[in-house]
């Protein structure tokens, strides 16, 4: 078979498209290399035996840093995709995810990946639970074959941490799969005067720098930072209204904020617009949050009680007006459908490398001791 007749880059005339990186990449689909394109060309065949028809057509869309990185593929390989490309039937570009979505989503075509797509979940509310527009590839005795698989709907927390990982790569504070906490917990001085991100009057919501050559560097200018000392740890909470993150707010180090819907002058209001009526069961000061730097502490002081929602489910009622340690993925239910999340996405709310890889699991000795009816007990 011809392997070009079965390429194009016409989505009306394509029946699938591929993840061609995200295949070539998977060592489950066979080989023993990092990259292999024989992945791509055996899952075409597989294509070809799933649907029984000769004609099967691939709309292939693969990043550049595939081509570009040499440690992947072979030359001859990078030579045949390149071709390819030049040729019309593959498309190369910068983000491949966003273009695949895309095909989905307008074109009506089915995406053979293994990707969950996590930080294009909140853009493309169709994805998560999807189970009609995916495929995914597997090794099986007589080669690659596919079969339909769901998208997985994952926790807010997650998501945030997508997407961070995103932006942070995008800034190339990302390396070796992490975040280089080094340079995200330091504030920056740029030595242009009056600088819009890191000037004087910007030494307390900065922006994230940019690492290129070997230095953070102002987006703005270019040039190189100054390190001026450590950047405050701050923590940024979401409000999650009948499923959806309706607002966000942000505590510093030592701020105390009492959240209800009509929690005094300094406090953050649930209002009508954010879905918060009267009737939710929201007090109108219902609890407050307190920020020490390294942990979160909540405090009920409703008519109805606060409840704390565990990762694995567990759902533990507060005393009254007694602090209680927030872990990193519990949500607070202030009433049914009124919650409070602590977002994956704040670039120093992180697991330190010094502490275990999931707090949310770590021990029962980060959870603050109830004196008296110790609901929280089980929990640990
Ligand atoms: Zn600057």
């Amino acid at each position: 078979m011809r392997w070009e007749d079965h390429l194009t880059t016409n989505a009306m005339r394509a029946d699938f498209a591929i993840d061609v990186s995200n295949i070539v990449r998977s060592a489950q689909l066979g080989g023993d290399r990092p990259a292999d394109l024989r992945r791509l060309l055996g899952l075409i065949k597989g294509l070809v035996a799933y649907t029984r028809d000769r004609s099967t057509k691939v709309y292939g869309v693969l990043d550049w840093s595939l081509l570009r990185r040499r440690d992947l593929l072979s030359p001859d390989e990078r030579g045949r995709l390149h071709g390819w490309r030049r040729a019309g039937l593959i498309e190369v570009i910068e983000w491949a995810d966003g273009r695949l979505i895309e095909l989905a989503e307008s074109g009506g075509l089915r995406v053979v990946c293994f990707d969950n797509y996590l930080d294009l979940h909140r853009d493309h509310p169709w994805l998560p639970g999807n189970e009609d527009r995916f495929l995914e590839p597997f090794l099986g005795p007589g080669g690659i074959g596919v079969r339909p698989r769901e998208i997985p709907i994952r926790p807010e927390w997650q998501l945030s941490g997508k997407e961070e990982e995103r932006l942070l790569k995008k800034e190339g504070l990302h390396k070796d799969g992490r975040p280089r906490r080094e340079l995200l917990e330091r504030l920056w001085a740029c030595d242009v005067p009056g600088c819009p991100l890191f000037g004087e009057d910007r030494r307390d919501h900065q922006p994230l720098p940019r690492y290129r050559s070997g230095a953070a560097r102002c987006p703005a200018h270019g040039g190189p930072l100054t390190d001026i000392g450590p950047r405050p740890r701050r923590v940024q909470i979401k409000v999650r209204v009948g499923g959806d993150v309706q607002a966000r707010f942000v505590l510093d180090p030592g701020q105390t904020i009492h959240v209800g819907r009509s929690p005094g002058r300094d406090g953050y209001a649930l209002t009508a617009d954010m879905g918060v009526t009267p009737e939710s069961g929201v007090s109108r000061d219902h609890a407050s949050l307190r920020w020490t730097g390294s942990q979160l502490l909540v405090t009920d002081h409703s008519r109805f009680g606060t409840r704390v929602r565990r990762k694995d489910g567990q759902v533990l009622t507060l005393p009254g007006e007694r602090a209680f340690t927030v872990r990193k993925r519990d949500e607070i239910i202030l009433a049914d459908g009124v919650e409070l999340l602590l977002s994956g996405r704040e670039f120093v709310f992180r697991e330190s490398p010094s502490q275990p890889a999931e707090p949310g699991t770590a021990d029962a000795a980060s959870v603050t001791r109830l004196p008296g009816g110790d609901r929280d007990a089980a929990a640990g």
